[in-house]
């Protein structure tokens, strides 16, 4: 229900996070305790760069998702999962990391009082992720071998000890994950007409995918997006067909070889008529650096990978395929940008040249900045 907007009730206009505002089509009731940190409303910026690329019948938009309290679009997921793990009178919740999710969980973990064991493969994960674990006061532990390894030990803990697993396996954060897709929906007044996002264990694509069905079920929307994922080359294994053993990237939030959603993303792509593909980390960097140098925006690696394969799609001609709609009216893409450059600033110091050092002297500084 929508509250009164009476000026004597200044509190109704105040944001509530996303399970306040979606409520309705979230298993919560009354009796569930709430931990937020106001997550969610994020912005959908027009990408000029993006839609001139594409040509004169697209537009593109860019939703930050690195602007959620811890920096990635995980918080939607954990704001659900911690709520539904304290409404069971959970004491610990426990996830496998490739460093956002222990980011999100340690954080939330801290509004609910309650205990968060976080497994990272060891030296694998970003320093402002490995950071915030560590901050917030989480249990971490670097497990010697990769995301998958670790995420098979605290499958194993979580089903036999009393702690709450908070990966996406935990339908609570893909129910929460979904928010994301109303948010485009309510912000464009209709749904895309493309969605391009990365895909590692491939819940937030579940998420997206089952949040635009629902909305359009509700009769909120007419239409659904063409789901288009994009996992890394060196670990692409819905593209390749199998698992991969050793993957490898430099997005380091995608650099799983065996995703626990692969069915449900398989399905996204199938049932709305998108498709899954790769990108190099060569492509990766590129739409990393165009992103920040062209729209201003700040990403991580693993969400340039949605731009990156935007790129890939146009540069075969993908969008100029696309008959224009009935109407002949402007078709809508939305790239999804799940997490914050900051989250990893030794990539973005390694991929321009460093500072030029110059003398302490007014000429010095004039002569390099060309006055
Ligand atoms: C978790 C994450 C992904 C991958 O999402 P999945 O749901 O695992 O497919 C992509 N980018 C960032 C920044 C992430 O944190």
């Amino acid at each position: 229900m929508r509250k009164s907007h009476k000026a004597t009730k200044p509190q109704s206009h105040k944001y509530k996070g996303v399970i306040e505002r979606y409520r309705q089509y979230l298993p919560v009731s009354s009796k569930t305790p709430i931990v937020t940190l106001l997550e969610g409303n994020t912005p959908l910026i027009y990408s000029c760069y993006l839609s001139k690329t594409l040509g004169k019948n697209f537009e593109v938009y860019l939703k930050y998702e690195g602007l959620n309290p811890t920096g990635s679009f995980k918080d939607r997921g954990m704001t659900m999962a911690i709520s539904k793990a304290c409404e069971q009178k959970a004491k610990a919740v426990a996830c496998a990391s490739t460093g956002n999710t222990s980011a999100s969980a340690a954080a939330y973990s801290v509004r609910a009082g309650i205990k968060c064991i976080v497994l990272i493969p060891k030296g694998a994960i970003a320093l402002g992720k490995l950071s915030q674990a560590l901050i917030h006061n989480a249990q971490v532990l670097a497990v010697d071998g990769n995301f998958d390894d670790a995420l098979s030990l605290v499958r194993e803990i979580t089903e036999k000890y009393p702690i709450v697993l908070v990966n996406s396996l935990n339908p609570y954060r893909i129910e929460g994950q979904k928010t994301a897709s109303f948010e485009i929906c309510d912000c464009l007044g209709c749904a895309p007409d493309f969605q391009v996002m990365p895909v590692g264990n491939a819940g937030n694509i579940t998420a997206y995918w089952k949040g635009y069905k629902l909305y359009y079920a509700k009769k909120k929307i007419t239409g659904l997006p063409k789901m288009l994922g994009f996992q890394a080359a060196g670990s692409a294994p819905i593209v390749r067909g199998h698992p991969i053993k050793n993957p490898e990237t430099i997005a380091t939030a995608i650099r799983i070889g065996n995703p626990a959603s692969w069915k449900h993303a398989e399905q996204a792509r199938d049932e709305s008529g998108g498709l899954i593909d790769m990108v190099s980390d060569k492509e990766i960097t590129q739409a990393y650096k165009i992103l920040a140098a062209r729209d201003g925006v700040f990403v991580e690696p693993a969400s340039a990978a949605s731009v990156a394969g935007l790129l890939k799609l146009s540069g075969k001609g993908y969008f100029k395929q696309r008959p224009r709609s009935s109407t002949g009216r402007t078709q809508r893409v939305v790239c999804i940008l799940t997490g914050h450059g900051l989250k990893d600033p030794d990539r973005a110091i390694k991929s321009i040249k460093p500072p030029k050092t110059v003398k302490s002297n007014l000429k010095a500084v004039l002569k390099e900045i060309g006055y």
